[in-house]
Protein backbone atom coordinates (compact mmCIF):
# COMPACT_ATOMS: atom_id res chain seq x y z
CA UNK A 1 0.00 0.00 0.00
CA UNK A 2 1.39 3.61 -0.79
CA UNK A 3 1.22 5.40 2.69
CA UNK A 4 0.79 8.74 3.18
CA UNK A 5 4.32 9.26 4.13
CA UNK A 6 5.23 7.88 0.63
CA UNK A 7 2.45 10.13 -1.28
CA UNK A 8 3.67 13.23 -2.37
CA UNK A 9 2.25 16.23 -0.41
CA UNK A 10 1.53 17.61 -3.86
CA UNK A 11 -0.57 14.79 -4.51
CA UNK A 12 -2.42 14.73 -1.21
CA UNK A 13 -3.52 18.47 -0.81
CA UNK A 14 -4.29 17.69 -4.97
CA UNK A 15 -7.55 15.28 -3.88
CA UNK A 16 -8.12 17.07 -0.81
CA UNK A 17 -8.66 20.25 -2.64
CA UNK A 18 -10.80 19.42 -5.26
CA UNK A 19 -14.69 20.23 -5.06
CA UNK A 20 -17.38 18.88 -6.77
CA UNK A 21 -18.28 19.39 -10.07
CA UNK A 22 -16.22 19.21 -12.59
CA UNK A 23 -15.46 22.50 -12.97
CA UNK A 24 -12.92 22.55 -9.67
CA UNK A 25 -12.00 18.90 -11.27
CA UNK A 26 -10.55 19.96 -14.81
CA UNK A 27 -8.54 23.16 -13.09
CA UNK A 28 -6.96 21.75 -10.24
CA UNK A 29 -5.76 18.94 -12.57
CA UNK A 30 -4.97 21.25 -15.16
CA UNK A 31 -1.67 22.30 -13.60
CA UNK A 32 -0.40 18.74 -13.54
CA UNK A 33 -0.92 18.22 -17.30
CA UNK A 34 2.22 17.70 -18.96
CA UNK A 35 1.82 20.02 -22.23
CA UNK A 36 3.21 17.84 -24.29
CA UNK A 37 1.71 14.83 -23.51
CA UNK A 38 -1.95 13.87 -25.47
CA UNK A 39 -5.21 12.61 -23.59
CA UNK A 40 -4.96 8.93 -23.07
CA UNK A 41 -7.78 6.98 -24.84
CA UNK A 42 -9.55 4.50 -22.27
CA UNK A 43 -11.68 1.86 -23.76
CA UNK A 44 -13.83 -0.23 -21.44
CA UNK A 45 -14.32 -3.52 -21.31
CA UNK A 46 -18.21 -4.92 -20.10
CA UNK A 47 -20.56 -1.88 -20.19
CA UNK A 48 -23.07 -2.97 -17.18
CA UNK A 49 -24.29 -0.97 -14.73
CA UNK A 50 -20.58 0.16 -13.75
CA UNK A 51 -19.45 1.63 -16.61
CA UNK A 52 -22.65 2.71 -17.78
CA UNK A 53 -23.63 4.55 -14.40
CA UNK A 54 -20.43 5.42 -12.87
CA UNK A 55 -17.46 5.31 -15.35
CA UNK A 56 -18.33 6.59 -19.07
CA UNK A 57 -20.36 9.68 -16.80
CA UNK A 58 -16.92 10.19 -15.27
CA UNK A 59 -14.64 10.14 -18.08
CA UNK A 60 -16.89 12.96 -18.85
CA UNK A 61 -14.54 14.79 -16.21
CA UNK A 62 -11.35 13.81 -16.61
CA UNK A 63 -8.71 15.70 -17.76
CA UNK A 64 -5.83 13.44 -18.85
CA UNK A 65 -7.78 10.56 -20.28
CA UNK A 66 -11.20 10.17 -22.31
CA UNK A 67 -13.91 7.67 -23.20
CA UNK A 68 -12.25 6.07 -26.88
CA UNK A 69 -13.20 2.72 -27.23
CA UNK A 70 -15.42 -0.39 -25.86
CA UNK A 71 -15.62 -3.65 -25.53
CA UNK A 72 -19.18 -5.21 -25.62
CA UNK A 73 -20.87 -8.57 -26.42
CA UNK A 74 -23.98 -6.48 -27.22
CA UNK A 75 -24.46 -5.02 -30.80
CA UNK A 76 -27.33 -3.06 -30.08
CA UNK A 77 -25.41 -1.37 -26.81
CA UNK A 78 -22.25 -1.05 -29.29
CA UNK A 79 -24.88 0.93 -31.12
CA UNK A 80 -26.38 2.60 -27.89
CA UNK A 81 -22.86 3.86 -26.87
CA UNK A 82 -21.59 4.40 -30.27
CA UNK A 83 -24.05 7.11 -30.83
CA UNK A 84 -24.35 8.68 -26.68
CA UNK A 85 -20.31 9.15 -26.56
CA UNK A 86 -19.40 9.57 -30.62
CA UNK A 87 -17.33 6.69 -30.81
CA UNK A 88 -15.50 5.69 -33.64
CA UNK A 89 -16.04 2.07 -35.47
CA UNK A 90 -12.94 1.45 -35.19
CA UNK A 91 -12.76 1.69 -31.16
CA UNK A 92 -15.54 -0.70 -30.81
CA UNK A 93 -14.70 -4.26 -30.26
CA UNK A 94 -16.60 -7.37 -29.28
CA UNK A 95 -14.78 -10.36 -26.81
CA UNK A 96 -13.69 -12.74 -29.97
CA UNK A 97 -11.48 -9.69 -31.65
CA UNK A 98 -10.64 -7.77 -28.70
CA UNK A 99 -6.48 -8.87 -29.09
CA UNK A 100 -6.78 -6.27 -32.40
CA UNK A 101 -6.48 -3.72 -30.09
CA UNK A 102 -3.12 -4.36 -29.97
CA UNK A 103 -2.96 -2.21 -32.99
CA UNK A 104 -5.33 0.01 -32.22
CA UNK A 105 -3.18 3.24 -31.21
CA UNK A 106 -6.18 5.31 -29.66
CA UNK A 107 -6.89 2.73 -27.20
CA UNK A 108 -3.80 3.38 -24.67
CA UNK A 109 -5.50 1.72 -20.98
CA UNK A 110 -8.29 -0.77 -20.99
CA UNK A 111 -10.30 -1.10 -18.04
CA UNK A 112 -11.94 -4.01 -17.34
CA UNK A 113 -15.29 -4.13 -15.69
CA UNK A 114 -16.21 -7.13 -16.14
CA UNK A 115 -17.70 -10.04 -13.84
CA UNK A 116 -14.67 -11.53 -11.17
CA UNK A 117 -14.08 -15.02 -13.54
CA UNK A 118 -13.59 -12.67 -16.73
CA UNK A 119 -10.83 -9.99 -14.90
CA UNK A 120 -7.82 -12.43 -15.26
CA UNK A 121 -8.09 -13.32 -18.62
CA UNK A 122 -9.37 -10.38 -19.95
CA UNK A 123 -6.31 -8.59 -17.94
CA UNK A 124 -3.55 -10.77 -19.40
CA UNK A 125 -5.08 -10.65 -23.10
CA UNK A 126 -4.92 -6.42 -22.51
CA UNK A 127 -1.37 -6.11 -21.09
CA UNK A 128 -0.60 -9.08 -23.85
CA UNK A 129 -2.08 -6.54 -26.45
CA UNK A 130 0.57 -3.66 -25.43
CA UNK A 131 -2.14 -1.83 -23.10
CA UNK A 132 -1.64 -0.35 -19.56
CA UNK A 133 -4.81 -1.79 -17.49
CA UNK A 134 -7.33 -0.87 -14.65
CA UNK A 135 -8.80 -4.12 -13.39
CA UNK A 136 -12.22 -3.14 -11.17
CA UNK A 137 -12.39 -4.86 -7.39
CA UNK A 138 -12.63 -7.72 -6.04
CA UNK A 139 -9.44 -8.42 -8.41
CA UNK A 140 -9.56 -11.89 -9.13
CA UNK A 141 -11.31 -15.05 -7.71
CA UNK A 142 -8.37 -15.95 -5.46
CA UNK A 143 -4.54 -14.61 -4.89
CA UNK A 144 -3.45 -17.43 -7.11
CA UNK A 145 -5.13 -15.43 -10.13
CA UNK A 146 -3.79 -11.89 -9.02
CA UNK A 147 -0.37 -13.14 -8.95
CA UNK A 148 -0.86 -14.64 -12.31
CA UNK A 149 -2.01 -11.02 -13.83
CA UNK A 150 0.74 -9.07 -11.90
CA UNK A 151 3.19 -11.61 -13.44
CA UNK A 152 1.81 -11.18 -16.53
CA UNK A 153 1.38 -7.37 -16.70
CA UNK A 154 4.95 -7.35 -15.32
CA UNK A 155 5.99 -9.52 -18.19
CA UNK A 156 3.91 -7.38 -20.98
CA UNK A 157 5.95 -4.30 -18.67
CA UNK A 158 2.46 -2.45 -18.80
CA UNK A 159 1.29 -1.09 -15.76
CA UNK A 160 -1.57 -2.49 -13.56
CA UNK A 161 -4.10 -0.47 -11.35
CA UNK A 162 -6.96 -1.46 -9.52
CA UNK A 163 -10.19 0.10 -9.34
CA UNK A 164 -10.25 0.88 -5.31
CA UNK A 165 -11.29 5.08 -6.13
CA UNK A 166 -11.44 5.74 -1.80
CA UNK A 167 -7.54 6.08 -2.56
CA UNK A 168 -9.17 9.35 -4.22
CA UNK A 169 -11.84 9.89 -2.12
CA UNK A 170 -10.29 12.90 0.50
CA UNK A 171 -12.76 11.32 3.84
CA UNK A 172 -10.74 7.97 3.07
CA UNK A 173 -7.66 9.89 2.60
CA UNK A 174 -8.34 11.47 5.78
CA UNK A 175 -8.40 8.30 7.34
CA UNK A 176 -5.48 7.18 6.09
CA UNK A 177 -3.46 10.41 7.42
CA UNK A 178 -5.60 10.36 11.17
CA UNK A 179 -4.29 6.26 11.31
CA UNK A 180 -1.17 6.13 9.69
CA UNK A 181 0.32 9.16 11.49
CA UNK A 182 -1.40 8.31 14.60
CA UNK A 183 -2.99 11.98 15.01
CA UNK A 184 -5.12 11.11 17.99
CA UNK A 185 -2.46 8.25 19.32
CA UNK A 186 -1.92 4.56 18.46
CA UNK A 187 -5.30 3.01 16.88
CA UNK A 188 -7.24 0.88 19.99
CA UNK A 189 -9.79 -0.56 17.80
CA UNK A 190 -11.66 -0.15 14.23
CA UNK A 191 -14.88 -1.82 13.39
CA UNK A 192 -16.24 -1.48 9.53
CA UNK A 193 -18.90 -2.78 7.70
CA UNK A 194 -20.37 -2.48 4.17
CA UNK A 195 -23.42 -4.48 2.75
CA UNK A 196 -26.69 -3.84 0.66
CA UNK A 197 -30.33 -5.58 0.62
CA UNK A 198 -29.52 -7.45 -1.78
CA UNK A 199 -33.14 -8.09 -4.08
CA UNK A 200 -33.76 -9.66 -7.63
CA UNK A 201 -32.95 -11.96 -10.20
CA UNK A 202 -31.49 -15.27 -9.14
CA UNK A 203 -29.73 -15.26 -12.55
CA UNK A 204 -27.61 -12.61 -11.49
CA UNK A 205 -23.69 -13.92 -12.00
CA UNK A 206 -23.03 -11.97 -8.57
CA UNK A 207 -25.19 -14.98 -7.30
CA UNK A 208 -22.71 -17.86 -9.05
CA UNK A 209 -19.86 -18.91 -7.05
CA UNK A 210 -17.85 -19.92 -10.51
CA UNK A 211 -18.71 -16.64 -12.01
CA UNK A 212 -17.83 -13.77 -8.93
CA UNK A 213 -15.94 -16.08 -6.44
CA UNK A 214 -18.41 -15.41 -3.65
CA UNK A 215 -20.94 -13.51 -2.10
CA UNK A 216 -20.98 -10.40 -0.50
CA UNK A 217 -17.21 -10.52 0.60
CA UNK A 218 -16.03 -10.58 -2.52
CA UNK A 219 -18.13 -7.59 -3.68
CA UNK A 220 -18.45 -5.40 -0.64
CA UNK A 221 -16.36 -6.53 2.06
CA UNK A 222 -13.21 -6.15 0.21
CA UNK A 223 -14.05 -2.64 1.29
CA UNK A 224 -14.22 -3.18 4.87
CA UNK A 225 -10.78 -5.15 4.35
CA UNK A 226 -9.41 -2.33 2.66
CA UNK A 227 -10.54 0.17 5.77
CA UNK A 228 -8.98 -1.51 8.35
CA UNK A 229 -5.92 -2.12 6.06
CA UNK A 230 -5.82 1.60 5.03
CA UNK A 231 -6.07 2.88 8.59
CA UNK A 232 -3.41 1.34 9.99
CA UNK A 233 -1.06 0.87 6.92
CA UNK A 234 -0.97 -2.58 7.75
CA UNK A 235 -1.37 -5.99 6.81
CA UNK A 236 -3.28 -9.01 9.19
CA UNK A 237 -1.76 -11.86 10.20
CA UNK A 238 -4.72 -13.90 10.84
CA UNK A 239 -8.18 -14.25 10.64
CA UNK A 240 -11.30 -15.59 12.65
CA UNK A 241 -14.72 -15.49 10.29
CA UNK A 242 -17.99 -16.93 11.05
CA UNK A 243 -21.23 -16.48 8.88
CA UNK A 244 -25.15 -16.25 8.95
CA UNK A 245 -27.81 -16.97 5.90
CA UNK A 246 -31.15 -15.80 6.46
CA UNK A 247 -32.46 -16.61 2.41
CA UNK A 248 -30.09 -20.13 2.24
CA UNK A 249 -31.93 -20.83 -0.89
CA UNK A 250 -31.38 -17.29 -2.90
CA UNK A 251 -27.69 -17.22 -1.63
CA UNK A 252 -27.63 -20.84 -2.39
CA UNK A 253 -23.82 -20.74 -4.18
CA UNK A 254 -22.48 -17.40 -2.35
CA UNK A 255 -22.26 -15.92 1.40
CA UNK A 256 -25.29 -13.62 2.47
CA UNK A 257 -23.77 -12.29 5.36
CA UNK A 258 -20.04 -12.70 6.86
CA UNK A 259 -18.54 -11.16 9.99
CA UNK A 260 -14.50 -11.73 10.68
CA UNK A 261 -11.76 -10.52 13.36
CA UNK A 262 -8.28 -9.61 11.87
CA UNK A 263 -5.40 -9.56 13.86
CA UNK A 264 -2.88 -7.22 13.02
CA UNK A 265 0.77 -6.93 13.91
CA UNK A 266 1.30 -6.17 17.58
CA UNK A 267 -1.96 -8.33 18.32
CA UNK A 268 -4.84 -5.36 17.42
CA UNK A 269 -8.03 -7.40 16.42
CA UNK A 270 -10.33 -5.40 14.25
CA UNK A 271 -13.90 -6.28 13.68
CA UNK A 272 -15.40 -6.31 10.42
CA UNK A 273 -18.13 -7.50 7.97
CA UNK A 274 -19.91 -8.06 4.86
CA UNK A 275 -23.80 -8.30 3.94
CA UNK A 276 -26.35 -8.89 1.36
CA UNK A 277 -29.00 -8.68 3.53
CA UNK A 278 -28.28 -5.36 5.31
CA UNK A 279 -27.41 -1.66 4.34
CA UNK A 280 -24.13 -1.16 6.01
CA UNK A 281 -21.62 1.31 4.82
CA UNK A 282 -19.16 2.40 7.82
CA UNK A 283 -16.23 2.56 9.60
CA UNK A 284 -15.11 3.55 13.11
CA UNK A 285 -11.96 3.90 14.83
CA UNK A 286 -10.98 4.38 18.12
CA UNK A 287 -7.62 5.27 19.59
CA UNK A 288 -5.55 6.28 22.42
CA UNK A 289 -6.74 9.90 22.46
CA UNK A 290 -9.93 10.44 20.27
CA UNK A 291 -11.93 8.79 17.57
CA UNK A 292 -13.02 9.33 14.14
CA UNK A 293 -14.25 7.59 11.32
CA UNK A 294 -17.03 7.62 8.16
CA UNK A 295 -20.79 6.82 8.20
CA UNK A 296 -21.63 6.56 4.86
CA UNK A 297 -18.32 5.22 4.47
CA UNK A 298 -17.12 3.49 0.69
CA UNK A 299 -20.14 4.54 -1.61
CA UNK A 300 -20.07 6.15 -4.36
CA UNK A 301 -22.35 9.14 -3.36
CA UNK A 302 -21.94 11.13 0.13
CA UNK A 303 -18.93 10.36 1.68
CA UNK A 304 -19.67 11.96 5.41
CA UNK A 305 -16.82 11.97 8.05
CA UNK A 306 -16.30 12.56 11.63
CA UNK A 307 -13.19 13.10 14.49
CA UNK A 308 -13.48 13.74 18.11
CA UNK A 309 -13.26 17.57 16.88
CA UNK A 310 -16.75 17.57 15.16
CA UNK A 311 -17.98 16.72 11.54
CA UNK A 312 -14.82 16.59 8.64
CA UNK A 313 -15.12 19.46 6.81
CA UNK A 314 -14.33 17.78 2.72
CA UNK A 315 -15.23 18.24 -0.38
CA UNK A 316 -17.23 15.80 -2.22
CA UNK A 317 -15.74 14.36 -5.61
CA UNK A 318 -16.34 12.08 -8.21
CA UNK A 319 -13.86 9.38 -7.31
CA UNK A 320 -13.50 7.85 -10.49
CA UNK A 321 -12.67 10.91 -12.49
CA UNK A 322 -9.53 11.32 -10.07
CA UNK A 323 -8.89 7.54 -10.31
CA UNK A 324 -8.66 7.88 -13.85
CA UNK A 325 -6.97 10.61 -14.04
CA UNK A 326 -4.38 9.22 -11.54
CA UNK A 327 -3.39 6.28 -13.51
CA UNK A 328 -3.01 8.31 -16.59
CA UNK A 329 -0.28 10.10 -15.23
CA UNK A 330 1.03 7.42 -13.57
CA UNK A 331 1.02 6.25 -17.53
CA UNK A 332 2.72 9.25 -18.77
CA UNK A 333 5.33 9.21 -15.49
CA UNK A 334 5.88 5.10 -15.62
CA UNK A 335 4.70 5.16 -12.33
CA UNK A 336 3.02 2.82 -10.29
CA UNK A 337 -0.40 3.19 -9.13
CA UNK A 338 -1.05 3.45 -5.35
CA UNK A 339 -3.14 0.90 -6.14
CA UNK A 340 -1.65 -1.14 -7.94
CA UNK A 341 -2.39 -5.35 -8.59
CA UNK A 342 -0.12 -6.00 -5.37
CA UNK A 343 -3.21 -3.91 -3.59
CA UNK A 344 -5.72 -6.12 -5.12
CA UNK A 345 -3.42 -9.39 -3.95
CA UNK A 346 -3.51 -8.30 -0.44
CA UNK A 347 -6.78 -8.27 -0.44
CA UNK A 348 -7.30 -11.07 -1.93
CA UNK A 349 -4.98 -12.99 0.37
CA UNK A 350 -7.21 -11.24 3.09
CA UNK A 351 -10.55 -13.03 1.41
CA UNK A 352 -8.98 -16.23 0.66
CA UNK A 353 -8.28 -16.78 4.61
CA UNK A 354 -11.78 -15.70 5.55
CA UNK A 355 -13.40 -18.37 3.34
CA UNK A 356 -10.85 -20.82 4.93
CA UNK A 357 -12.12 -20.08 8.12
CA UNK A 358 -15.45 -20.37 7.66
CA UNK A 359 -14.74 -23.69 5.91
CA UNK A 360 -12.53 -24.58 9.31
CA UNK A 361 -14.10 -22.80 12.02
CA UNK A 362 -10.37 -21.96 12.47
CA UNK A 363 -8.27 -19.11 13.08
CA UNK A 364 -6.46 -18.89 9.73
CA UNK A 365 -2.96 -17.14 9.44
CA UNK A 366 -3.04 -14.63 6.45
CA UNK A 367 0.09 -15.75 3.89
P1 LIG B 1 -22.99 -5.91 -14.38
O1 LIG B 1 -23.60 -7.25 -14.23
O2 LIG B 1 -23.91 -4.72 -14.34
O3 LIG B 1 -22.17 -5.81 -15.74
C1 LIG B 1 -21.35 -6.86 -16.18
C2 LIG B 1 -21.11 -6.70 -17.66
O4 LIG B 1 -20.33 -7.81 -18.11
C3 LIG B 1 -22.39 -6.69 -18.50
O5 LIG B 1 -22.30 -5.68 -19.46
C4 LIG B 1 -22.39 -8.04 -19.18
O6 LIG B 1 -23.03 -8.03 -20.44
C5 LIG B 1 -20.90 -8.32 -19.33
N1 LIG B 1 -20.60 -9.74 -19.46
C6 LIG B 1 -19.76 -10.25 -20.37
N2 LIG B 1 -19.70 -11.59 -20.28
C7 LIG B 1 -20.53 -11.93 -19.29
C8 LIG B 1 -20.91 -13.18 -18.74
N3 LIG B 1 -20.41 -14.34 -19.17
N4 LIG B 1 -21.80 -13.17 -17.72
C9 LIG B 1 -22.30 -12.03 -17.24
N5 LIG B 1 -21.99 -10.80 -17.74
C10 LIG B 1 -21.11 -10.75 -18.76
O7 LIG B 1 -21.87 -5.77 -13.27
P2 LIG B 1 -21.23 -4.43 -12.69
O8 LIG B 1 -21.99 -4.02 -11.48
O9 LIG B 1 -21.01 -3.44 -13.76
O10 LIG B 1 -19.83 -4.99 -12.15
C11 LIG B 1 -18.73 -5.22 -13.02
C12 LIG B 1 -17.43 -5.13 -12.21
O11 LIG B 1 -17.35 -3.82 -11.65
C13 LIG B 1 -17.36 -6.09 -11.03
O12 LIG B 1 -16.05 -6.52 -10.85
C14 LIG B 1 -17.80 -5.24 -9.85
O13 LIG B 1 -17.30 -5.69 -8.61
C15 LIG B 1 -17.20 -3.91 -10.24
N6 LIG B 1 -17.88 -2.77 -9.61
C16 LIG B 1 -17.11 -1.87 -8.96
C17 LIG B 1 -17.70 -0.80 -8.31
C18 LIG B 1 -16.83 0.21 -7.60
O14 LIG B 1 -17.36 1.06 -6.89
N7 LIG B 1 -15.52 0.17 -7.80
C19 LIG B 1 -19.08 -0.65 -8.34
C20 LIG B 1 -19.84 -1.59 -9.04
C21 LIG B 1 -19.23 -2.65 -9.68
Amino acid sequence: MKTLNSWSRREFLRAGSIGAGALALSNTLSAFTPASNKKLGIALVGLGYYSFGQLAPALQHTKNCYLAGIVTGHPAKAAAWKKQYNLQDKNIYNYENFDQIKDNPDIDIIYVVLPVFMHKEFTIRAAQAGKHVICEKPMALNAKECEEMIAACKKADRLLSIGYRLHFEPHNMEIMRLGQHQIYGKVKSIDTGNGFNFQGNNDNWRLKKAMSGGGALMDMGIYSIQGARYTLDQEPVSVKARQEKTRPEFFKEVDETIYWELEFPGGLITTGKSSYNNNWGYLHVEAEHGKFGLEPAYGYGQVEGYTSAGAMKLPQVIHQALQMDDFAECVWQNRQSRVPGEEGLKDMKVVDAIYRSLDTGEKISVV
